[in-house]
């Protein structure tokens, strides 16, 4: 025998919350997301019919040991059976009063139709018989029959569904008839003969008679599910551990399809596409739960039950209060009506488009139901990512709705734009996505969980079947793919490859434009534009209320001069036109203005070349003097834009030659001139050949750049800083608040700053007496170099702020070419599980993670008020933002168009690690 309990009945959650501790979240993970919320349900006393959840645990150790129930388990199963025999006063096989129970699989996390289900289990060539008597509907139970022996034989006997389908499908063609329904008792008993012999001929035995035995290899089929490929491609998709296991949950029949006061439907509490406080959701009269979900029938809207069936709508409506007020979260909820009595079969918190997730959030807080932290935490970086995703443009959309291109509508499951061609089965859009690199639109009458890779990849998603809680749809808004379900009016010709709108025939690989907010499908490709952040509101009020929590003093517990809020968010912008949106955005500063871009315009990069080129210090001098107007007025509107806040220039530096026409061109520019005879222009095309092939490097991102090449030409930078200082004073003067901080990039010894830094601080002085004006400014350091981070204690005596260039960071401490390294073994790499991530996207705190950490706490006991930002690439990633919360930065700056998405995840940061002490040790 053994002391591990792996049965709990619904009416046990109190002992499966001692096992675990009394954590909601491990009795979750105990007896999966189903299991559990059926026997919270069960406790709040709300109709849940009778059953019992057998364990993940017991799930990994029966997987752990060859697919074998571990001691006891078996044993436990058999007694739970007879808790349920007692609650129901039925019993399981018995003729006289038969007892029928589902299977349904249930893991910690929802995972959609991606693991086995079998319901009707009990019934066998006996129960079947007694029960048409007792229920007096023989049509019913053996139509009941037919589903269990189909479903036995292709959930737990692995035979094609499709066999199955094409035998009810050949046999209603043959009575004449389209549904179902129409089909007699002796057809369905007919036909559930023809089914068992499916099964004979395939696997060489007979469909179990025996109940128990039905019910133990169905509990092993559902365990076994956890590692079937749909399943496990739905794990690696959503960042599911593997080693979670699914429970088993037994569940009492209840049946929808009893007649026309019998019914069956899903429903989540609020609209889960925008969010509105309305219950949203589709039923069917005399069906059972996959019916709805499969999308197959149409369905009715929720609203319409109340005039079928008042009172269980009117309890079913109350029901769905209450579960939020308990739950706090908007729910997704299944219900069965069995002869006017309701049964609620599921509950869980309801997958939403993102756009649904931030109003949630903000009417929930807003309600009372949770605080404003709750709502911050309730949206993730990703969500506000979606929401900052292109859209149609509204004029091209009206344009291509008037030159007739609207091809059909449907409902608007998943938002956002998309644009692509169509295939219509999942294996070939996989293969068109991610082996030719095509945008696809994955087009399907209705989808399955098999369908979830094709899904995946494609662009869009299309289904002319199904409504707003159909498979293609729940997935779609998961993964926030756009999507359109439901657009019954094209005909999908799988056959021939083909879709067709009243003869508008569109072919496989035609080019469509899906609009998954309107429901809209386009033919042809239609522009997309970028959203307009001002006119989110509730998004705005989410991140004003992030900025707010991120804010407070104390968040993080500090000495003195570390920051003790939350990071604040800046953002890289090189241009003032970035500037302001970067502001818009929420950015507080400019951590990054990497000046060389404004080098690459078309009327100054001629200068630029020249100035590269000369040959003496006039030549150059001449040259820089005609770049430094330029220069300042870019700082001066950079400056006007971020009145009030600070803004980091970064001084030059990329190698020369990457402002140089390329030597290949040159090369053969040269020698094509020199073959066909030309001469003119010749000798200056050598000579520019020669100056460029002298200045060949072998590894120029590890040559003649930053600061190396402010030493080895300190002009530029001079120019560079005298236009910094006269636009500040010039801006100074017209009223702005300016704070220039000047950033010396790539700097490995202290050394470097001491000869550069002192030189650059007299021309700012001699600025500032020739403007006869003063305001603060800062000199700093990028740390981007290894030795830099380990030499952080000097590099802050002359320094007074570090901001980590982690992309070069990355790039020295690994090794690994930022140029390179993705098109050639990187993605392999991670593939292999050599690399967790790429370290390029997600910081790597084991590795460069410590060196940042170490320069913090170094450069800090230096000079305690050292400003610390980052603004390479990781600066916008959320998991690297949460990192640099908690080795003390004072900031992250990242692209502007990932400042709301900074801002949330900062935020996060902040509310996860409240108090906790800065730094760490
Ligand atoms: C960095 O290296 O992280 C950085 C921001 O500088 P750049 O990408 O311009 O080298
Ligand atoms: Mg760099």
């Amino acid at each position: 025998m053994t002391d591990t309990q792996w049965v709990y009945l619904f009416s046990e959650v109190e002992q499966a919350e001692e096992h675990v501790g009394n954590d909601w979240e491990k009795v979750r993970e105990l007896l999966g997301g189903k299991g559990a919320n059926l026997a919270e349900m069960t406790r709040i006393n709300l109709p849940v019919p009778a059953g019992f959840t057998v364990t993940t645990e017991a799930c990994n150790a029966y997987l752990e040991a060859g697919n074998n129930f571990p001691t006891g388990m078996w044993e436990q199963e058999l007694d739970a059976m007879k808790g349920v025999e007692e609650q129901t006063g039925k019993k399981f096989g018995d003729p006289s009063n038969p007892l029928l129970v589902s299977c349904r699989s249930g893991a910690k996390f929802s995972m959609p139709g991606m693991m086995d289900t079998v319901l009707n289990i009990g019934l066998n060539d006996k129960t079947a018989a007694s029960l048409a008597k007792i229920r007096d509907d023989e049509s019913f139970v053996y139509d009941s029959y037919r589903r269990l022996v189909q479903m036995f034989g292709s959930v737990v006997l692995n035979i094609s569904d499709v066999i199955f389908e094409d035998v009810l499908d050949e046999y209603k063609e043959e009575k004449g008839v389209k549904l179902d329904t129409d089909l007699t008792t002796a057809d369905w008993k007919a036909i559930t003969e023809k089914f068992k012999v499916i099964i004979r001929e395939h696997k060489g035995f007979d469909f179990p008679q025996d109940p128990y035995e039905q019910l133990r290899l169905a509990t092993e089929a559902v365990f076994t599910s956890w590692f079937g490929k749909r399943a496990v491609d739905y794990r690696n998709a959503a960042g599911i551990s593997h080693d979670l296991g699914t429970a088993v949950n037994i569940v009492t029949m209840v049946f929808g399809n009893m007649g026309s006061d019998s019914g069956t439907g899903v429903a989540f509490t609020r609209d889960p596409a925008t969010g509105e406080k309305i219950i949203y959701g589709d039923y069917l009269i005399n069906a059972q739960g996959e019916d709805v979900v499969a999308g197959i029938r149409n369905t009715e809207k929720i609203e319409n039950l109340g005039n079928d069936l008042p009172q269980a709508y009117k309890e079913f409506i109350d029901i769905c209060d209450q579960l939020e007020a308990h739950y706090k979260e908007m729910q997704d909820v299944e219900f069965t009506i069995e002869n006017r009595k309701l049964w609620m079969l599921q509950t869980r918190d309801g997958k939403r488009t993102a756009k649904a997730a931030v109003k949630i959030a903000i009417d929930m807080a807003n309600e009372g139901l949770i605080s404003k932290e709750e709502a911050v935490m309730r949206v993730t970086p990703e969500q506000v990512d979606t929401l900052l995703h292109p859209q149609f443009d509204d004029n091209a959309k009206n344009e291509a709705e008037s030159s007739g291109k609207l091809y059909a509508s449907g409902v608007n499951a998943s938002p956002g734009a998309a644009v692509g061609q169509i295939y219509f089965d999942a294996d070939k859009s996989e293969h068109m996505a991610l082996e030719e690199g095509k945008d696809v639109i994955m087009v399907r009458p209705f989808t399955k969980p098999d369908d979830v890779h094709g899904m995946l990849a494609a662009k869009g998603i299309l289904t002319s079947e199904g409504g707003a809680t159909s498979h293609a749809a729940v997935v779609a808004r998961q993964f926030g793919v756009p999507c359109v379900v439901g657009a019954a009016e094209i005909r999908i010709d799988l056959e021939n490859l083909q879709m067709d709108v009243g003869g508008n025939v569109v072919k496989e690989g035609d080019w469509i434009s899906v609009d998954g907010t309107s429901g809209q499908v386009f033919l042809g490709r239609i522009p997309t534009i970028e959203p307009i952040l001002e006119e989110q509101t509730d998004l705005l009020t989410l991140l004003t209320w992030a900025d707010a929590i991120t804010a407070v003093p104390g968040m993080r517990v500090s000495p003195e001069g570390w920051p003790t809020a939350g990071l604040q968010v800046w953002a890289n912008a090189d241009y003032p036109a970035d500037a302001r949106r970067a502001r818009s955005y929420g950015a507080i500063g400019i951590g990054l203005c990497r000046t060389e871009h404004m080098f690459f315009e078309q009327e100054r990069l001629p200068i630029v070349q020249r100035m590269i080129l000369s040959d003496s210090s006039e030549e150059r001098q001449a040259a820089l003097s005609e770049l430094l107007p330029y220069q300042r007025s870019d700082f001066e509107g950079l400056f006007e834009a971020m009145d009030g806040c600070p803004v980091i220039i970064r001084l030059i530096d990329p190698p020369l030659h990457e402002f140089l026409p390329a030597e290949e061109e040159l090369l053969e520019e040269v020698i094509t001139m020199r073959v066909k005879g030309e001469t003119a222009g010749l000798a200056e095309k050598e000579e520019l050949l020669g100056k460029v092939q002298a200045m060949h490097e072998s590894n120029p991102m590890m040559g003649l750049r930053g600061v190396r090449l402010s030493i080895y030409m300190p002009e530029i930078v001079e120019m560079q800083v005298r236009a910094i200082f006269e636009a500040s004073a010039n801006q100074t003067l017209a009223g702005v608040s300016v704070k220039p901080e000047v950033m010396i990039p790539l700097t490995g010894t202290v050394k470097e700053l001491e000869w550069i830094q002192p030189r650059l601080i007299r021309i700012a002085n001699q600025v500032m007496e020739e403007k006869n004006i003063t305001f603060d400014y800062k000199f700093g350091t990028m740390i981007e170099i290894p030795r830099a981070a380990v030499t952080a204690t000097e590099i802050a005596e002359v320094a007074e702020f570090f901001s980590f260039g982690t992309n070069d960071l990355t790039q020295m401490t690994f090794g690994y070419s930022r140029d390179d390294a993705e098109r050639n073994f990187l993605i392999q790499y991670v593939e292999e599980g050599i690399l967790p991530e790429n370290p390029f996207q997600t910081l790597d705190q084991e590795g460069v993670g410590r060196l940042m950490e170490f320069s913090v706490n170094d450069g800090r006991a230096t000079r305690p008020d050292l400003e610390v930002g980052i603004c390479g690439e990781h600066g916008g990633d959320p998991a690297s933002i949460e990192f640099c919360h908690l080795i003390g930065n004072n900031y992250v700056s990242c692209s502007p168009f990932r400042v709301p998405i900074a801002r949330l995840a900062a935020a996060h940061a902040a509310i996860k690690h409240k108090g906790v002490i800065v730094p760490a040790n």
